[in-house]
C-alpha cells in the first residue's frame, strides 16, 4: 500500500487545479487510473477474515482521492480550457475514467469486501450503504452477460452525453440582424457586438448576445428567426443522440427488470419511487395552468397597449415572453433590467457576495496568485474567520469566450477529506455581461455561488461524502435558498460598501424588484413543469421518440409549441446526469423556500447563518438529506410558501 495521504505534507497546504496540456492530461488520467487500480487490488487482495471497516473504507477514500486528481481538473477543464485540443482529449479521458468505475463496481472481490465490513462510526455505517448501492445499481449482481451488456451500455452512454454537450459548446453559428432589426437595443449593447460590412450585428448563442436581444428588440419577426434558431442550437443530431440515450436507459431498465429507467434513479432519491414524483408534478399541474394563464392574458395586454392590436386578439408568442415581461415591469413596477446593470457592476458585484457570505457564514475570502486556465479567472483562498485556518480554494471564471460551457454551474473539482487531511476546490462558471448584471443575472450568481460554498464548506470524513454529493433532488436546495439574498435590502444594501458610484438601492427599489420577480411565476413554473414532465415521460414506461413526444407535450401547454423549433436537442440535463431528475429542482426548491423562513426577517443573521453551515452544509451527504433538513428545521419540510409562489398568493 502506498504511504497514508497524512504523511504528506503538501495537504495541509493550500491546494490549486492544475492546468494540464494535452500531453499532461492524458498522462495524469492514465497515472491516476493505475494508481487507483493499484489501491483498488490491495483491497481485493484483503483476506475476508481480516476485513475491518477502516481498512476498507480509508482505502477506499484514497481510491477516490487519487481518482479526483487527476479526473476534477479534467472534468473542469474539458469545459473551460481556452485550448480546443485540451477540451477534447479530456472527452477521451473521461470516458476512460467512466469505464474504470463501472468495471470496479461490478468487481466481486470488491464487493465481498465492502459487504463484509462491519460500520464503526455514522460516517462508515453510511459509506457502506453508498458504496453498496453503487455496486448493486452498477449490476454486481446481475448475470454475467446482463452485467456485460451494463458496461457496454454506461460506457455508450457517457459517449453520447458528451458528443450531445460538445455540440452545444462548440456551436459558433452567428446570425446577422440589420439596423432596423435591432430597433429597442440598449447603446451598451450595440456599442459591443460585433458588425459585417454591411453594418448588421452578428451575435451567437452566448447569454449575453441573446438574453438582451429577446428582452428588447421590438420586431416580434427578429425575435422569433433568433428564438428558433437558439432551440435548434443543439443541432439535428442532438435529437439522434436523445434517442439514442433513451432507449438505452430503457435497456437497462429492463436488465434490471424495473418497469422504467425512472424507477432505476429515483430509489436513490429521496422521492424513492417515480409515483411520488408523479404524484408531486400532479398538485403542481392543479395550480400552474391557471396561474399561466392569468399570467399570460396579462401580458397579452401590455402586448396590445403597444400594438394597438385588440386586448381578445393580442396572443404572446413565446418569442414575446421575455420582451414583454420586461414592459410590464418596466410599466408596473419601474423595473428595467438593462438600467439595473448600473447597479450591480460585475466586479463589486462579485466583491460584495464574498462578503455577505464571509459575514453569514463566518468565513474569509483572501485572493491569491495562481496558475489559471484563462487570464479571466480568480483565485481566492476560503478561510474561517473565526480560527484563520484555510478551509480551501475557489476560483471565479465569469465571462463568455469561445469553446466555453455556455451556461452557469458550479464544479466540485476537488472535494474534502478530514480523513486523509483534504482540501476542497469548487470553481464557479457563468458567462455574465463584463459590465453589470440584471437583477436574474443575480440571482444565477448567487445560486451557483451557493453550490460553490456547499462544496468548498463541507467537512466529511470521507471524500466520497463531500459537499454537493447529496441526492440530485436535494443539492439545488441550497444554491435555490442563496437566491433569495438577490431580493432583500439587508443583504442589497451592502452593496454600496464595495461601488461607491452606484445608485443606491432602498427599500421601495427592493420592493419593486421583489414584485417584478414575482410577475411571471405562473410562466416560470408552468415551463418547469413542463421540463420535469418531458424528462418523467421519456424515463417512463411508454416513451417515444423525444421530438413527437415534445411537440405533443409542449403543444397541450398555453402557449403551445412553435414549428421548426428543437428545444430537447438543447436539454443538457437530461442527455447527462438530470435523467429522470429534473423534477428536484421544484422538489428542492420546496425545501429551499421552507430553509429561507428559518432565517426570519433578518437573512443575514449570523447566527442562523453559522447554524447552516455546521447543520447542512459541512455534512454533505454523510447523512440523508431529509435528516438533515429536518433537524435544522427543528420540523417536517412543509411545501405552503412553495405553492403560495406559483399562485402568488
Ligand atoms: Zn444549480
Amino acid at each position: 500500500m502506498p504511504e497514508s495521504v497524512l504523511t504528506r505534507p503538501e495537504v495541509f497546504q493550500r491546494a490549486t487545479i492544475p492546468i494540464l496540456s494535452a500531453d499532461q492530461l492524458t498522462s495524469a488520467a492514465a497515472g491516476s487510473l493505475e494508481e487507483a487500480r493499484q489501491r483498488l487490488t490491495a483491497i481485493e487482495t484483503m483476506p475476508l477474515e481480516s476485513v475491518t471497516a477502516a481498512g476498507v473504507l480509508d482505502a477506499w477514500d484514497e481510491t477516490s482521492i487519487a481518482l479526483e486528481d487527476a479526473f476534477g481538473p479534467i472534468s473542469l477543464l474539458n469545459s473551460v480550457h481556452p485550448e480546443r485540443e485540451v477540451r477534447e482529449v479530456a472527452d477521451r479521458a473521461l470516458i476512460d475514467e467512466s469505464v474504470f468505475i463501472t468495471e470496479l463496481f461490478q468487481n466481486e472481490a470488491l464487493y465481498q469486501r465492502v459487504l463484509r465490513v462491519d460500520p464503526q462510526t455514522p460516517a462508515q455505517t453510511q459509506l457502506r450503504k453508498d458504496l453498496l448501492e453503487a455496486f448493486e445499481d452498477s449490476g454486481v449482481s446481475l448475470p454475467p452477460e446482463r452485467r456485460r451488456r451494463f458496461k457496454e451500455i454506461s460506457e455508450r452512454l457517457a459517449e453520447l452525453a458528451q458528443e450531445f454537450a460538445r455540440n452545444i459548446r462548440e456551436n459558433t453559428t452567428t446570425l446577422r440582424f440589420t439596423p432596423e432589426e435591432c430597433e429597442g437595443l440598449p447603446a451598451a449593447y450595440l456599442e459591443r457586438v460585433r458588425r459585417d460590412a454591411e453594418g448588421n450585428i452578428v451575435v451567437g448563442f452566448d447569454y449575453p448576445d441573446y438574453l438582451p436581444f429577446m428582452m428588447n428588440v421590438v420586431s416580434g419577426e427578429a425575435r422569433k428567426r433568433y428564438y428558433v434558431a437558439n432551440t435548434n442550437r443543439g443541432t439535428a443530431r442532438n435529437i439522434e443522440i436523445l434517442d439514442e440515450i433513451v432507449a438505452l436507459r430503457r435497456e437497462i431498465a429492463g436488465l434490471y427488470g424495473v418497469p422504467s429507467f425512472a424507477h432505476y434513479v429515483t430509489k436513490r432519491r429521496m422521492v424513492e419511487n417515480p409515483e411520488t414524483v408523479t404524484q408531486f408534478l400532479a398538485e403542481v399541474k392543479s395550480v400552474v395552468t391557471d396561474a399561466e394563464v392569468r399570467d399570460l392574458r396579462q401580458l397579452a395586454a401590455v402586448k396590445a397597449g403597444i400594438t394597438g392590436e385588440p386586448v381578445e386578439t393580442a396572443k404572446i408568442e413565446r418569442w414575446d415572453v421575455m420582451f414583454y415581461r420586461e414592459r410590464l415591469r418596466e410599466q408596473r413596477y419601474d423595473v428595467d433590467q438593462e438600467a439595473l446593470r448600473a447597479h450591480f457592476p460585475t466586479p463589486p458585484t462579485l466583491r460584495w457576495l464574498l462578503d455577505i457570505s464571509e459575514r453569514l457564514y463566518g468565513l474569509r475570502f483572501e485572493a491569491a496568485t495562481v496558475p489559471v486556465w484563462h487570464e479571466d479567472v480568480l483565485y481566492l483562498d476560503v478561510r474561517d474567520a473565526g480560527s484563520g485556518q484555510l478551509i480551501g480554494g475557489i476560483y471565479v471564471d465569469l465571462y463568455p469566450r469561445e469553446g466555453k460551457y455556455k451556461h452557469a454551474a458550479a464544479w466540485p473539482v476537488r472535494g474534502v477529506s478530514l480523513r486523509a487531511g483534504r482540501k476542497p476546490i469548487s470553481v464557479l462558471v457563468a458567462n455574465f455581461d463584463r459590465n453589470g448584471l440584471t437583477h436574474n443575472e443575480l440571482e444565477t450568481l448567487l445560486h451557483e455561488f451557493g453550490h460553490v460554498l456547499h462544496g468548498v464548506l463541507s467537512q466529511t470524513q470521507y471524500n466520497q461524502h463531500s459537499g454537493t454529493s447529496v441526492e440530485r433532488d436535494f443539492v439545488e436546495a441550497p444554491s435555490q435558498m442563496y437566491e433569495e439574498w438577490a431580493s432583500r435590502i439587508e443583504s442589497l444594501e451592502l452593496i454600496r460598501t464595495h461601488c461607491s458610484t452606484c445608485p443606491p438601492i432602498d427599500e421601495p427599489l427592493v420592493g419593486r424588484l421583489r414584485a417584478a420577480k414575482k410577475f411571471g411565476a405562473g410562466i416560470d413554473y408552468g415551463r418547469q413543469h413542463l421540463y420535469a414532465a418531458f424528462d418523467m415521460a421519456l424515463s417512463g414506461e411508454h416513451f417515444g421518440k423525444c421530438l413527437e413526444l415534445w411537440r405533443e407535450m409542449e403543444g397541450s401547454t398555453p402557449m403551445g409549441h412553435v414549428e421548426g423549433t428543437a428545444f430537447p436537442g438543447t436539454f443538457e440535463h437530461i442527455a447527462s446526469g438530470y435523467a429522470a431528475g429534473y423534477y428536484g429542482y421544484m422538489w428542492a426548491k420546496v425545501i429551499a423556500l421552507d430553509l429561507i423562513s428559518a432565517f426570519g426577517p433578518d437573512i443575514m443573521n449570523s447566527n442562523i447563518g453559522r447554524r447552516f453551515r455546521e447543520m447542512i452544509l459541512s455534512r454533505g451527504s454523510e447523512e440523508p438529506a431529509r435528516d438533515l433538513v429536518e433537524r435544522f428545521l427543528e420540523r417536517p419540510v412543509s411545501s405552503e410558501a412553495f405553492f403560495r409562489e406559483i399562485t402568488g398568493g
